[in-house]
């Protein structure tokens, strides 16, 4: 049996991030992405919010941050992510959108990752321009209802990116897994040049 760490260097890339501020098209683009190489994309606002309608105790707890623009506490947020990395269809990979958010969530997923004797392939950062995003989102509350997509919010959830989040990006940037893409361009274009992110070394 040949060991799945023993040819990294020519497995494609399957464990995968997508980073970005609020707004910048995450969710839409993990959808399409895992869907193409087969993975899951496994969001935690989508965890969240599914537990918010469920009114489960997690739920409860969650709202009480979101709808300030607030992260939940990392101990909450990592042993959620613990227990979905741990299913079974996260076994040939997966693409995490809005995880993680802080470095203890870096370090955390580090060991989650060391657990199960893999690490990360690449990590996708979509660029965008902050007016742009507020405009977007005020959109998005707008049609789809969602309680943290009012301006004040937006406003603070893009102040604690900036604070909380991309740090994150000079962490995997030192690792060199960071690939930048143009989340300006429409839906499909953006689709296209994250593809190429990922075929490319
Ligand atoms: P999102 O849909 O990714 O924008 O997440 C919506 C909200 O869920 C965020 O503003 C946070 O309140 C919470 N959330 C999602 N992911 C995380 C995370 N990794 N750490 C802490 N809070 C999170």
């Amino acid at each position: 049996m040949s060991t799945p760490t023993s040819d990294a260097s020519s497995a494609p890339a399957r464990r995968l991030l997508i980073v970005g501020p609020p707004g910048a098209g995450k969710g839409t683009q993990a959808v399409r992405i895992a869907e193409q190489l087969g993975i899951p994309a496994i969001s935690t606002g989508d965890i969240f919010r599914a537990n918010v309608s469920g009114q489960t105790e997690l739920g409860v707890l969650a709202k009480s941050y979101m709808d300030k623009g607030e992260y939940v506490p990392d101990s909450v947020t990592n042993d959620m992510v613990r227990s979905r990395l741990a299913e079974d269809d996260a076994r040939g990979g997966f693409l995490l959108d809005g995880y993680p958010r802080t470095l203890d969530q870096v370090e955390a997923l580090d060991g989650m990752l060391s657990e199960l004797g893999t690490g990360l392939d690449r990590v996708l950062l979509l660029v965008v321009e902050t007016e742009e995003v507020v405009g977007r989102l005020v959109a998005r509350g707008a049609e789809q209802g969602r309680s943290d997509d009012t301006e004040e919010t937006i406003r603070r959830r893009l102040e604690v990116y900036a604070e909380q989040t991309a740090p994150l990006i000079d962490v995997y940037d030192a690792r060199g897994l960071v690939r930048r893409v143009d989340g300006m361009a429409s839906i499909d274009e953006v689709t296209a040049a994250l593809r190429e992110a990922l075929a490319g070394r």
